[in-house]
């Protein structure tokens, strides 16, 4: 994916430059990392994402043929499909586009054809969600160019809908409840099993400190069929406890007994602690008490790293070498095996903590990675 400029007022006249006519709206829709609360979503649990200041845009007029045409600046492609096109399983990167057009039909909205354009400075493939925020911007276009009144929540559902039932990716509602219901300065508390949502004030600034997202630049080969053998491992678990999820063990102890396999104890207990250190960290950050965070972000990775086994080396030597350099509570964030991981760092010492990890990559014979500070900032919505 190419870097482009990402401002709407740029991206307007991309608009204009390709379809003749003025952009009717431009929207936007962020990439979100998830700062605690990993693998618990499709346990029913708790997950506790902000939105990010990279985001997708995307400038949207009506087209009368009944056809939506959709270029994405970032990979210079145009693609155009019709109503009669959209069948789930579609290949290619406009099954994200033609999978909220195809979510917003079966819901029963009535939908006229449209132009978009798009652009993005969300890194794809990285675990900062690039796909939620590219289904979630054509949501707001859409729901606007067509008077449809979505409330955000069910915006969040329409576009994962899009993500799990048109393009095929198993994935829960996190990136999507991220993408539409964060607002700056905040993280959202979300529990997975009853979609309540709570802003909770992430003023890292009043802690004098900032995020670190470092990308490792690393992704296992193994990834999907990893993340199905730990769910798997889970419904196991949560069968043979006789719970409806594993978000319903409120004894981790006897819980551990009652399960023969070792691997599955470890699965479980990653889950069930992790659960607990998200309800945590929410109480740590309604008191303002941001650098509290930290044994909370510490024992997340390390539940990971030995519970879970979900990180890889790479993964393994930035958290360390974070630690090393002052940062609080480095862990990795996303699904695992590769991507981002996130720390929070004395303000002023984001360039030095990344660069000496960059130079231990260099010196374990790793690939660069790449960062940046990250600004909890506001879901989808209307920019001009
Ligand atoms: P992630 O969501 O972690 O970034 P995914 O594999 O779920 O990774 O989604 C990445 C895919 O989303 C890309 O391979 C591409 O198909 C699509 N995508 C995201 N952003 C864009 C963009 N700006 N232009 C075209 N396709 C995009
Ligand atoms: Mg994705």
């Amino acid at each position: 994916m190419r870097r482009v400029s990402n401002d709407a007022a740029a991206l307007a006249g991309a608009f204009r430059a390709r379809t003749g006519q003025q952009p009717a709206g431009v929207w936007a829709a962020p990439g979100r990392v998830n700062l605690i609360g990993e693998h618990t979503d499709y346990n029913d649990g708790y997950v506790m994402p902000f939105a990010l200041a990279q985001r997708v845009l995307i400038a949207a007029a009506p087209r009368h043929d009944g056809s939506w045409s959709v270029t994405s600046l970032n990979n210079h492609s145009t693609e155009v499909f019709r109503a009669a096109d959209l069948q789930p399983g579609m290949a290619g990167w406009q099954a994200y586009v033609a999978g909220v057009v195809w979510a917003l039909q079966e819901a029963g909205h009535r939908l006229g054809g449209a132009d978009l354009v798009l652009s993005s400075d969300v890194p794809t493939g990285a675990g900062l969600s690039s796909s939620a925020a590219l289904e979630c911007a054509v949501l707001a276009a859409l729901a606007d160019l067509n008077d449809l009144d979505i409330a955000g929540l069910e915006r969040a559902k329409l576009a994962r809908r899009a993500e799990n039932a048109f393009v095929g990716a198993p994935t829960g509602l996190m990136d999507q409840a991220a993408a539409t219901l964060c607002t700056a300065g905040h993280a959202l508390f979300f529990d997975c099993r009853t979609d309540d949502a709570e802003q909770v004030r992430f003023d890292t600034a009043s802690a004098s400190l900032e995020i670190l997202v470092l990308d490792t630049k690393t992704s296992h080969a193994l990834v999907d069929s990893e993340y199905a053998a730990r769910r798997a491992s889970c419904e196991e678990a949560a069968r043979i406890l006789g719970v409806a999820a594993l978000r319903d063990v409120t004894d981790l102890d006897s819980a551990l007994e009652r399960l023969p396999d070792p691997v599955i104890r470890r699965r479980v207990r990653h889950v069930v602690t992790e659960n607990a250190r998200v309800l945590e960290a929410v109480d740590v950050l309604r008191a303002g008490r941001i650098a509290d965070l930290a044994p909370l972000l510490d024992a997340s990775h390390a539940s990971m790293r030995d519970d879970f086994e979900i990180t890889v080396p790479q993964v393994d030597l930035a958290v360390e070498v974070a630690q090393a350099c002052g940062a609080l509570g480095p862990r990795m964030t996303g699904g695992g095996f590769g991507g981002c991981i996130i720390a929070l760092v004395p303000a002023g010492d984001v360039e030095r903590v990344a660069a000496e990890i960059a130079r231990s990559f260099v010196d374990a014979g790793y690939g660069a990675p790449a960062h940046f500070t990250a600004v909890p900032s506001a879901g989808a919505g209307r920019l001009q």
